[in-house]
């Protein structure tokens, strides 16, 4: 069924005084493509019918479901008695994945995530809950619960967009440099490049808020070219002969877009910075999206000599499958693993599994959070390469951050 079609429908339904309350449940299998990549079209649309079935079966009569895109499915559920009811329904869907589905003999392993917005509560406005919907959706794939439903509150934007807008144009957010060491020499071994707003008037925002809203609304672009910039025109300060590295994080939304390899080499060149010094982090989840997408850009970069960091590792679904072909440089250990491994020795566990797991793969493994002393002592124990956090240093601006390294005038 089309998007326009499923509006249509959807607005058919709110007009209708006998549905009552009305949940939009929005379902997304997480692993389509990488299943794709490895059996085929033919297997993956196999997948996507039997997950249909499955969602089918376990909605009520009344309930309608859809199917929207190869991997994602809308149930529309009217008369419900309590919004709890929704939840409920939404949970029941997650918890079926959990089994996999089998397909051609296949046993494909596909979680989903769902997110739910209501009616009346979220507006009554089809466009509107169906991205409602999807915003629950983003925070369900954060949650544990892999469930969520729009909670009024995130959408409202704590900025608004002309500010961001004009601070991009007028240059006003500040790149500043975390360092990064190295934890067999004990030395700094290079900086991750992090984004700060201060607003007049408002005070700091928050990077998560305004790289979220540079995202939802189109500026990320902007954001991106800003960030390779900033970030080069001060790596560029900086004499080559204390060998120190930049990361720069590269967001989701444009990592995909075919023309931010010539933006990256353009920056470089503008800036006079080898691309060797340079490397980009890019989530894992924002890999697996799209792995074939991934695959063949991760080359590209590596050709131009770029380093590739897979950030977040852990905190999303990854394929081990996956990871042993991703030609990345480097590995960086969640922090929430690396929260509570000093407490928790399943954590560390984990982490020491992460840390092997990098080097067969040939990866330089990163730490990041590491908030105290012991924490860094266990990870230099359990070999981990390098480690960043507010123990090891907290962001400067980048400006003090060369000052001490400038190139002799
Ligand atoms: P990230 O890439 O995972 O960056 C690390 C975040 O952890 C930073 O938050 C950093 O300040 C924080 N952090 C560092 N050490 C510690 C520690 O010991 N404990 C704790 N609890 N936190 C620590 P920040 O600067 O708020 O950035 C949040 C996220 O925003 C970043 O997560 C990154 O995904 C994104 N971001 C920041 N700057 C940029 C940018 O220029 N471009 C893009 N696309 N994303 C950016
Ligand atoms: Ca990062
Ligand atoms: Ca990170």
């Amino acid at each position: 069924m089309s998007r326009g079609a499923l509006s249509a429908r959807l607005r058919e339904l709110i007009e209708r005084e006998e549905v009552g309350l009305l949940a939009v449940m929005l379902v997304r299998l997480q692993r389509l493509q990488e299943f794709r990549l490895v059996h085929g079209y033919a297997a993956s649309d196999a997948v996507g019918q039997a997950a249909l079935e499955r969602i089918a079966g376990l909605l009520r009569p009344v309930d309608e479901l859809m199917q929207v895109a190869e991997n994602e499915f809308i149930a529309l559920l009217p008369n419900l008695r309590d919004p709890h009811h929704a939840t409920l329904a939404g949970s029941r869907v997650v918890r079926a994945f959990e089994e996999p589905l089998v397909v051609a003999g296949h046993s494909v392993l596909a979680p989903v995530a769902v997110g739910i917005s209501l009616t009346p509560g979220h507006g009554d406005d089809a466009d509107a809950l169906l991205r409602r919907a999807e915003l629950a959706l983003r925070d369900a794939k954060k949650s544990s619960l892999r469930c969520a439903v729009f909670a009024p509150g995130t959408e409202r934007l704590a900025v608004p967009y002309e500010w961001l807008h004009e601070a991009l144009r007028t240059n006003q957010l500040e790149a500043h440099f975390e360092p990064i060491l190295d934890l067999r020499t004990g030395r700094i071994a290079g900086y991750e490049s992090l984004a700060r707003w201060d607003e007049p008037g408002i005070g700091p925002v928050r990077p998560d808020v305004f790289i979220r809203l540079a995202e939802d609304t189109g500026l990320i672009a902007e954001l991106t070219r800003w960030s390779l910039n900033a970030t080069l025109r001060h790596a560029a300060q900086a004499d080559p002969a204390h060998g120190m590295e930049f990361s720069i994080n590269i967001s989701p939304r444009v990592f995909g877009q075919r023309d931010i390899v010539s933006q990256v080499t353009g920056a470089l060149s503008v800036w006079n910075v080898s691309p060797d010094v340079v490397t980009l982090e890019v989530t894992e989840s924002a890999l697996m999206e799209d792995p074939a997408t991934s695959l063949a850009l991760l080359h590209r970069l590596r050709e131009v000599g770029l380093g590739i960091a897979i950030d977040d590792f852990g905190a999303g679904y990854s394929s081990l499958a996956y990871l042993k072909q991703f030609p990345a440089t480097q590995l960086k250990i969640d922090r929430s693993f690396i929260y509570d491994m000093r407490q928790d020795t399943r954590s560390a566990r984990v982490v020491r599994a992460i840390i092997d797991l990098g080097h067969q793969l040939d990866l330089n493994v990163v730490a990041e959070g590491v908030e105290d002393m012991e924490t860094l002592d266990l990870l230099r124990a359990l070999g981990c390469d390098r480690a960043q956090g507010y123990h090891v240093g907290r962001s400067q601006p980048a400006e003090q951050v060369v000052e001490p390294l400038r190139l002799p005038d």
